[in-house]
């Protein structure tokens, strides 16, 4: 056990200043706002979940896994497949679980209020990654507790899938330049940066994309994948329409943004339900510029009514 905390926690840090460094040398977009400000409360909040997860919680998923193993409870632990079809098995039923998490995080107003914290950051970096609202972190650690009893993977199947999430989601969230025809390849295996970058867009239908974490294959399998951002990696916004203000970056503002901040139109089920807020406007501005501010074929473009498209023109006039 003492070993597993030294190994991950060498993984994470030679992952971070590989991207850091890597960040540095080759960066996919300008920074929008103060790095430092960002990095404070982006890192600020790390320790704080560090810590809480280690007091709050009465066992950890590898603890659980031992149990686990020596009970005989799980799936893999019933099968008692080969090792190597063992270990594979078990990561990749953990990462359909974390992808299937993820997605109830967007759909259910309540969860998307937490999760909403992972979104607000103005800009897109491997700190970006590692932001999540202490409660949120709580409650994907019970999921990850709930996943590892009922799959029974190895005790060196859930250190393994910790790493790769963890140097995954760093990697992901890197705000980094990998050359179009390299990317193309490696998203056949696991998510890119420029793959996950989508799901961090303002936009709203951007936003309900690409949910996947390490494994690029669930927003294929589930129709939630999008390939590249409408406005170009360059050219979108990052972040929610709601929470633009640059002054209000700070840990505390972070904390309370579940309990303080608008929801928006993000969450999947409201998106779905009102039909003149199924549009948005970087989507709504896209398809005019592109049918020449014609109505009728920007309304079929946009897959709405046109009467929709009308009631959202009436409701945000400047978009035209
Ligand atoms: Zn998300």
């Amino acid at each position: 056990m003492e070993n597993e905390v030294t190994v991950r926690l060498a993984s994470f840090l030679i992952v971070f200043i590989l991207v850091a460094i890597w960040e540095l040398m080759a960066p996919r977009r300008q920074p929008t706002v103060s790095r430092a400000r960002r990095w404070f409360a982006n890192l600020g909040i790390v320790f704080l979940n560090s810590g809480l997860v280690r007091v709050a919680m009465p066992i950890l998923p590898v603890g659980l896994a031992m149990l686990a193993q020596k009970g005989g409870w799980g799936l893999l632990n019933i099968l008692a497949l080969q090792f190597p079809v063992n270990v594979i098995a078990g990561i990749v039923m953990l990462d359909l679980v974390v992808y299937l998490q993820h997605v109830m995080f967007h759909a259910v107003p309540i969860l998307w209020r937490l999760h909403m914290m992972h979104h607000a950051d103005l800009d897109y970096d491997l700190t970006t990654g590692l932001r999540f609202h202490p409660i949120e972190i709580i409650i994907s650690m019970g999921i990850k507790l709930a996943a590892v009893a009922a799959i029974g993977p190895s005790v060196f199947t859930v250190i393994l899938f910790e790493i790769l999430l963890n140097a995954l989601a760093t990697f992901n969230h890197g705000n980094i330049y990998i050359p179009y025809a390299i990317d193309r390849v490696l998203r056949l295996f696991l998510v890119t940066p420029d793959m996950h970058r989508v799901h961090h867009s303002v936009t709203i239908r951007e936003t309900n994309c690409n949910f996947g974490f390490n494994m690029p294959w669930w927003d294929r399998l589930f129709g939630t994948y999008r390939a590249q951002p409408a406005a170009g990696h360059e050219g979108m916004a990052i972040g929610l329409a709601q929470f633009r203000d640059t002054d209000r970056l700070g840990l505390l503002w972070m904390l309370a943004l579940p309990f303080t901040g608008k929801p928006g139109n993000y969450s999947i089920n409201r998106w779905g339900k009102e039909p003149s807020r199924r549009l948005d406007i970087e989507s709504v501005r896209y398809a005019l510029a592109q049918t020449g501010g014609n109505k009728a074929k920007a309304s079929r473009l946009l897959g709405v009514s046109r009467a929709t498209l009308y009631r959202f023109l009436a409701d945000f006039p400047n978009v035209s």
